[in-house]
């Protein structure tokens, strides 16, 4: 549990803006005389903090604040603010973003930090416009480090084996692909501290950093400085890393950057936003980077989905039916079970207790590559990958269900 007492708000302090801007004195001085609402926004942060919100969302309702926090992936209400307090909050948090406190028209960005028990967390604020008022959106990124083995993952050993054994080859690019929110950033660290090793240059590129990675050098654009996403990556690969990890690569000349990169003696690990591995190669060639280099550059793709862990005390084990059965392409036999969430104290009476992966390695064979430089459709191309033995995402959701890890309806929404 978090000591709110221990949860202090550190302003940003971008020089910059206040040289430039007269009136930013003024903003500190107003904020300063209003003890009240820095109270009010200390406790909205601190509840987040201590929720481990991701979002914080201010919005304009009537003479009030209306506050939601985002828990989960899910927004949860989070109370309101004194009425009449509403604008004065939106000023409080443009002055802890070094933001124009005289500009209620514009959409503006300001960062500040929260520092929680000696810790520091990187807060992005955004304000925008609406007829009902002015709109504060605060994201939260939390930095924790990490301590999740790649053998944790839930990669059944025989794929676990063949994952490892790409991540040890001398050069090439593995790509972890997904929707956003099935867990990528966890999988493609677990990687990485499996390769960090004293003797390599282990660096990191990514828009947030959300872990720390003892020995990796960690970097991260930042807007406010012109410093881009290009522009940070080539100075990383500038570096020759040993081991280079790109954290977002849907931006083309990104994706072209990092592919080349994964021809030089390094391994490449490439965080993307694809259904799949087929998904993920074409999308490479949809950006225009060249067929055969997709195929000789990209070694392997682990990709994985999020479903809800079921609570072991308390699942009940039942029989599918012949139409459940139908519907997922499988035999009926002896003994197979599915299971339907119970409750009890154990679980808080969710029936789940936290998240589990399902995975798929997709490893490019020559009949998979001829595919895909034929540009052939994405099932055509997964039908050839199942050929070489290939075990869907959805096969490892049947096993994972037959298991009782988590329900079967889990697994067919995520896919
Ligand atoms: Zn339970």
């Amino acid at each position: 549990m978090i000591d709110f007492k221990k949860v202090k708000i550190v302003p940003s302090k971008d020089e910059k803006a206040t040289q430039q801007n007269p009136q930013a004195v003024q903003r500190q001085q107003a904020a300063a005389q209003d003890q009240s609402v820095a109270a009010k926004l200390d406790e909205i942060v601190a509840q987040a903090l201590a929720g481990t919100a991701t979002e914080i969302h201010i919005e304009p309702a009537h003479d009030r604040s209306r506050v939601r926090l985002r828990i989960r992936n899910q927004l949860v209400d989070s109370g309101s603010a004194e009425p009449g307090m509403h604008g004065t909050l939106v000023n409080r948090i443009k002055v802890l973003g070094a933001m124009d406190i005289t500009k209620r028209g514009i959409a503006q960005k300001g960062y500040f930090k929260v520092d929680m028990e000696g810790k520091q967390v990187e807060l992005v604020a955004l304000v925008m416009p609406s007829p009902a008022g002015e709109k504060a959106f605060i994201k939260i990124h939390y930095r924790h480090s990490f301590e999740l083995g790649l053998d944790q993952l839930g990669l059944y050993p025989k794929v676990l084996e063949a994952h490892k054994k790409l991540l040890e080859r001398p050069n090439g690019l593995v790509l972890v692909a997904g929707p956003p929110g099935s867990g990528r950033t966890s999988s493609c660290y677990a990687c990485l501290q499996h390769l960090a090793k004293p003797e390599k240059n282990v660096t990191t590129f990514e828009s947030n950093i959300r872990y720390e990675l003892l020995g990796a050098t960690q970097g991260k654009p930042e807007e406010r400085y012109d410093y881009t996403y290009q522009a940070g990556l080539r100075a990383c690969i500038d570096q020759e890393p040993d081991v280079l990890y790109v954290g977002e690569m849907n931006d083309a000349e990104v994706a072209r950057m990092t592919l080349a990169a994964a021809f030089g003696k390094r391994i490449v690990i490439g965080r993307m936003n694809a259904a799949d591995g087929a998904t993920a190669m074409l999308t490479l060639l949809d950006m225009g980077l060249p067929g055969f280099l997709v195929t000789s550059g990209v070694i392997g793709v682990l990709s994985q989905r999020l479903v809800r862990r079921l609570c072991d005390k308390c699942r009940q084990a039942y029989q599918p039916g012949e139409a459940l059965l139908g519907e997922l392409g499988i035999r009926p036999r002896e003994g197979l079970s599915f299971y339907h969430a119970g409750g009890c104290d154990e679980c808080e009476n969710t029936g789940y207790v936290g998240q589990l992966g399902l995975f798929e390695l997709f490893t490019p064979t020559d009949k998979v590559r001829e595919r895909i430089l034929a540009r052939a459709t994405a099932r055509e191309i997964n039908e050839a990958a199942a050929e070489s033995g290939l075990i869907p995402l959805k096969h490892d959701g049947i096993r994972k269900a037959s298991q009782g890890l988590t329900t079967i309806e889990d697994v067919l929404s995520r896919l």
